[in-house]
């Protein structure tokens, strides 16, 4: 008989494991406000559970491992770059790879090239990474997410799709000065919702009849795959596999962080179709990562990720890890805590400003939440609101559509008994809401202003 059981147990067990430091709430004070209470300026060592990114931060699986043994260091023609090609293509057909340190590089290569002053870049929500290299070029950044995705409360399957109305009207008006449309799955900065198939394919037909090409921010495009799995009519019966290549079909090329899906602790890739597209970027990799042939990237770091590609698309992983992450939202809402919703892939977003009404926006009701969980319990996690979004290029500061508060799961690194200790330590800051504060921001540099400002409470 085959029964249905309901505890969401790991498909994996552990094999080697790192010891965690515990640590009193008098200790985390005095080392949040050594920090300048950002907990990017905090040591890893005094914290608990690091909730800060799923950037690079997952274990890395025995066959990683083992391949990383494989890692042949040939400065040109490694076989542990065709591995790592063939892995790409074999999910992602795209003419050209161009492997990258991580995720920006490639995005600095693409939008040097394709950018610059009077160029118009629209995403559904570019990720802070993504802008911020968009507007370094002089191009401007543009959001086109549909409504619902700028609404914390609204249930809708899909929420990270693209608002096609918008984007027929932007192309149809400037056109010309659209070099690229760029599309996030899963919408990390919209919440980690994904984008349905068939809004990928209505994207990509929009993009195609005026000319202009589709990328894909593909990150995490096999949680992206297993939601369309999940969620989209008529695709339940396919191969996690079989829908990633159909996405990538509907593109041009894709920009991607191997630190978040394929399982790298470092790795990114350019890939695309058009040659002549290709060889300028490449101009561009030899002279700020590498030889074409290993890029940012060391031979054995190209091999773990040849493996952990293969692993991303495992129905079983796939049913966990987003199985995971809904228990942690779910139990949250259960206790009353505001949530995004539906709940994101690889994190759950506490609505900080429905949490915190009496913080304003520029007060910054998701950094004081952020310093609360750490203080309370060691976790730490990251603000994704007016801290993050709310410099704009001209030097105002305006609030952020959202004041969210990302819990970030790393993948397959910790157990379900540290997502229940999380959802203690949020319900207990969320029971003292209203004692907390604000913050003032005292110190903050040029550009990406939330990993290096400093802070004051306010009385
Ligand atoms: C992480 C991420 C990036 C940037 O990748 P890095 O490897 O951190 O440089 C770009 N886009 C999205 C959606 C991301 O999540």
């Amino acid at each position: 008989m085959d029964r249905t059981f309901t505890t969401i147990i790991e498909p994996f067990r552990i094999h080697s494991v790192e010891p965690l430091r515990m640590t009193t709430p008098a200790e985390r004070s005095a080392a949040i406000e050594e920090a300048g209470f950002n907990v990017f300026a905090l040591r890893s060592r005094d914290v608990l559970i690091d909730l800060l990114t799923d950037s690079g931060t997952g274990a890395m699986s025995r066959d990683q491992w083992a391949a990383i043994q494989h890692g042949d260091e040939s400065y040109a023609g490694s076989p542990s770059w065709f591995r790592f090609e063939a892995a790409v293509k074999d999910l992602f057909p795209f003419r050209h790879v161009i492997p990258t340190h991580q995720g920006r590089a490639a995005e600095k290569i693409l939008f040097s090239v394709l950018g610059g002053p009077g160029k118009v870049i629209p995403n559904n929500t570019h990720f802070d990474t993504t802008r911020a290299n968009v507007e370094a070029s002089g191009a401007t950044a543009l959001d086109l997410v549909i409504a619902e995705g700028h609404d914390a409360a609204v249930l809708h399957p899909f929420k990270g799709n693209m608002d096609l109305d918008r984007l027929e009207n932007l192309l149809g008006e400037h056109r010309g000065d659209v070099p690229v449309v760029m599309l996030t799955i899963t919408n990390n900065s919209g919440g980690g919702q994904p984008v349905s198939l068939a809004n990928i394919r209505a994207t990509s037909e929009i993009c195609h009849r005026h000319g202009v090409k589709l990328f894909l921010d593909a990150c995490r495009f096999a949680e992206n795959a297993w939601f369309i799995h999940e969620r989209e009519e008529g695709q339940e019966h396919r191969e996690i596999a079989d829908i990633v290549r159909e996405i990538a079909s509907l593109a041009d090329g894709m920009t991607m962080s191997a630190k978040k899906d394929p399982f790298g602790n470092i790795g990114g890739w350019l890939a695309l179709n058009d040659d002549a597209l290709a060889e300028d970027c490449r101009n561009v990799l030899i002279l700020t990562e590498g030889f074409p042939t290993y890029g940012g990237l060391a031979g054995r770091d190209l091999e773990a990720l040849a493996q952990g590609l293969s692993e991303a698309v495992q129905p079983d992983y796939l049913r966990y890890r987003i199985g995971s992450t809904a228990y942690l939202g779910n139990a949250l809402l259960a206790a009353g805590v505001p949530v995004v919703q539906p709940i994101g892939g690889h994190a759950v977003y506490l609505d900080a400003r429905a949490l915190l009404p009496h913080i304003e926006a520029l007060h910054y009701p998701g950094q004081a939440l952020a310093v609360a969980l750490y203080v309370t319990g060691g976790v730490r996690a990251t603000e994704i609101g007016s801290v993050m979004f709310g410099r704009q290029p001209d030097g105002t500061e305006v609030a952020a559509p959202m004041e969210l508060v990302r819990l970030a799961i790393p993948r397959r690194t910790y157990t379900q008994s540290h997502i229940d200790y999380v959802v203690e330590v949020v319900t207990a800051v969320a029971g003292e809401a209203d004692s907390l504060r604000g913050y003032r921001m005292i110190y903050e540099p040029k550009a990406l202003r939330h990993f290096t400002a400093r802070y004051q409470p306010l009385e």
